[in-house]
């Protein structure tokens, strides 16, 4: 199906296209990679009447590392992230970006256009919950930093504003002794994923936890997290019977939503799956171990 008709604009700067978003109003929305977008345009599932074309606006593709604080740009595709060099140390990330889909929308599909989505399914939006991430926003108003646990508010919906745009995402570098790993489950590299599980973790001795973060995707409406499961395993031995509670903990807080991917008991059932072999990869990279991270496949 072709979209409805809208008009098209091409800004040239960050400050014109927010003052575009201003003056044109509900109608208007912004396009970067459109690989979520042009979808649903086709599909006539959303209607703008103005498109506000953000994809080549200028000083919005970095990825840097400053002081310790990896700064990547809105407009960062899911490839540049995957084979950045300063990313090449944070493996969760590597694991996330080249994971999503396939090189086609790898190579337009941004990091900010996918936090701005908030689709349950993707997996910036839960992996940046395990770095702590912070959103930075470009609006009317000037600019804010919304950390990432406060950005995404629910299903599909973000702390976004009228005309406000997402240009950075930022962490911390992980301290020393510290790994991570992220594994999806999906029915093929181009399809979206059926669950996801995140830990990243940082160890005080060779089998005490130090600090945690653990995050389940596509299994609610937003990312799934638990400060519970994340206590049974902070300043405690990493055995296999805490990995366990954790586990639980944390599928016990996920709502998973039946679908054409698979029932609510089978996706709960790969959550705990995905959970232990993530948590795992997670724990070994974190004592040094350099273990290539794979996504699960039907
Ligand atoms: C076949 C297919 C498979 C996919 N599989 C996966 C997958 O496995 N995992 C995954 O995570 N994702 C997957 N995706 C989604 C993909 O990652 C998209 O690239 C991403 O969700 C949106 O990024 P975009 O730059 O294309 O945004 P666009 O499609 O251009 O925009 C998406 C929305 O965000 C808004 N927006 C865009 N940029 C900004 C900004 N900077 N500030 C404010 N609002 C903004 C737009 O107005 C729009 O509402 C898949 C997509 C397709 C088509």
């Amino acid at each position: 199906m072709y979209p409805a008709p809208f008009r098209y604009y091409r800004p040239d700067s960050i400050e014109n296209a927010i003052q575009l978003l201003s003056e044109l109003g509900e109608g208007a929305k912004p396009l970067a990679g459109g690989q979520s977008l042009i979808p649903v345009l086709k599909l006539r599932m959303d209607e703008p009447t103005d498109l506000i074309d953000i994809g080549r606006l200028p000083g919005l593709r970095h990825i840097n590392n400053e002081n310790e604080i990896i700064r990547i740009g809105a407009l960062a595709t899911h490839a540049h992230i995957g084979k950045a060099g300063v990313i090449s140390h944070i493996p969760i990330v590597t694991d996330c970006a080249n994971g999503i889909a396939d090189a086609q929308v790898r190579s337009r599909g941004t990091i900010g256009g996918s936090i701005s989505t908030a689709d349950p399914s993707c997996d910036w939006p839960a992996l940046l919950h395990t770095l702590d991430a912070e959103v930075i926003c470009n609006g009317p108003n000037g600019k804010r930093t919304i950390n990432i646990r406060d950005f995404i508010l629910d299903s599909y919906t973000t702390a976004l504003g009228d005309a406000e745009l997402v240009t950075e995402i930022s962490f911390k570098t992980p301290q020393k002794l510290s790994g991570g790993s992220y594994i999806v489950f999906k029915k093929a590299a181009p399809a979206y994923p059926t669950v996801s599980a995140g830990i990243q973790i940082t160890l005080a001795e060779e089998d005490i936890c130090k600090d945690v973060r653990l995050v389940l995707s596509a299994a609610g409406p937003r990312p799934v997290t638990s400060d519970e499961a994340e206590a049974v395993l902070r300043g405690n031995k990493l055995t296999n019977d805490n990995l366990e509670k954790a586990a639980e903990a944390i599928i016990a807080a996920s709502d998973p939503t039946p679908d054409s991917r698979g029932s609510a008991s089978f996706k709960r059932s790969m959550l705990h799956s995905l959970f232990i072999k993530a948590a795992n990869i997670a724990i070994s990279r974190a004592r040094g171990n350099n273990i290539i991270g794979a996504h699960e496949y039907v």
